[in-house]
């Protein structure tokens, strides 16, 4: 392998959006060379990057074409064409993660087919074709109220879940090959993120905690470390590393975990690349997950993910109602709140609910910190120039 810091190692990222532009960013500090194939330079990643292909990475041709010019191929989005991936692979090309567990991770579905025959824990599930043959699981008292419908493969941010309580959410029904599952009950929602290199070595963050957005589905607040016993967060470790073990992947794992109200520990989903709920890593860790991603993915030694100072993590989103031309209204009187960290992502058009960017409060008192991220959340608006 040629080494990365000479000049010329080239990591390819398929998607320019914010987890691109911050793989780009930490990629730049050990001189990489990034290159990152989107539709649009004027993404997060475009302007950051040294090399942007335009193009789809949903695309065989575009995909196949932009990893034939890299040395080591990544991801920060999962819906990329694994079909030119495999054949990339075939050809000798390094990708990170595997095509085959990408295969697997896109489809809920097969995900979660492939819990169970890990025997990683994970809650109960069924495959139905469509949303007729839920209403007929119903009638024929196959399936009873409260349970969740997950789009197999159209979801992402909560876009693809359907919490369905009783007959009276039935118009919620996504008519699309789905999985349905019991409704958890959920203490807390808890999240590790677990790298491991070519060598084999395996290392964890500590758990965090996430805070759900209730109208958007969204992860609002996230924690480190999380409130949970020394126990649940050795055993929710202990399962990530055997998931990321079990997919035989390198570079980085989300786990998303459920943590039930009998303390049980449930893996609900992954993503296998850098994740919102390791954001906080750029500011309250040794190594980030994305110098760790990169740590992995070019088989070097995994850095050390212990949290150097408690912190919180605010996504900032569109404000509802809001479309067009983005203006960040407060931001400026915000920077005064000792501990923020501002990660604006230059998305040019703000959206209701979109991720514009994200705040880390670091703060030795967790509680302190969880004050500052509420008052930065009521202060700072993202709102369309047109409207304000
Ligand atoms: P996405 O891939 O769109 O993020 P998730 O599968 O993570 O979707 O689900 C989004 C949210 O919906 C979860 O974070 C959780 O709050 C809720 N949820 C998902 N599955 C269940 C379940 N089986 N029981 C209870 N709540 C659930």
């Amino acid at each position: 392998m040629k080494g990365i810091i000479n000049t010329g190692f080239k990591v390819g990222i398929l998607g320019g959006g914010q987890l691109g532009k911050m793989l780009v960013l930490a990629a730049q500090n050990w001189e990489l060379e990034t290159w990152v194939l989107d539709v649009s330079k004027d993404f997060p990643a475009g302007a950051a990057c040294d090399h942007f292909v335009e193009g789809s990475f949903k695309d065989f041709d575009d995909v196949y074409h932009f990893g034939k010019q890299v040395d080591v191929l990544t991801i920060e989005i999962e819906h990329v064409n694994t079909e030119a991936l495999l054949k990339l692979e075939r050809e000798g090309i390094k990708i990170h993660p595997s095509p085959t567990a990408l295969n697997i991770i896109k489809d809920k579905g097969l995900q979660k087919q492939f819990y169970k025959e890990k025997a990683l824990p994970t809650s109960h599930f069924k495959f139905y074709e469509n949303a007729k043959e839920i209403k007929t699981a119903i009638d024929n008292r196959q399936l009873t109220f409260p349970f969740v419908q997950k789009s197999r493969t159209a979801g992402y941010d909560g876009k693809g879940v359907a919490i369905i309580k009783s007959a009276e959410h039935l118009d919620r029904l996504m008519d699309t090959p789905s999985i349905i599952e019991p409704l958890v009950d959920i203490q807390k929602e808890i999240a590790v993120i677990v790298a491991r290199n070519e060598n084999g070595e395996v290392k964890a963050f500590p758990p965090v905690e996430m805070e759900f957005n209730p109208t958007a589905n969204l992860v609002e607040f996230l924690f480190c470390p999380a409130a949970i016993s020394s126990e649940i967060a050795r055993e929710a470790i202990a399962i990530a590393k055997s998931t990321i073990e079990a997919y035989d992947l390198c570079g980085l794992l989300a786990v998303e975990l459920f943590l039930t109200k009998d303390n049980e520990v449930l893996i609900n989903e992954v993503a296998p690349r850098p994740h919102n709920s390791g954001h906080h890593t750029i500011d309250s860790a040794i190594c980030s997950q994305f110098q760790q991603h990169l740590r992995a993915i070019v088989n070097y030694p995994l850095g050390n993910t212990e949290a150097t100072i408690p912190s919180v993590m605010v996504n900032l989103l569109g404000a509802d109602g809001h479309t067009g031309k983005a203006q960040y209204e407060g931001l400026q009187d915000c920077f005064s709140i000792e501990g923020a960290k501002f990660h604006i992502y230059g998305k040019a058009i703000t959206k209701p609910f979109r991720k514009m960017g994200h705040v880390t409060i670091v703060d030795q008192d967790l509680e302190n910190a969880k004050n500052k991220a509420r008052q930065i959340q009521k202060s700072l608006k993202i709102i369309s120039a047109s409207q304000s």
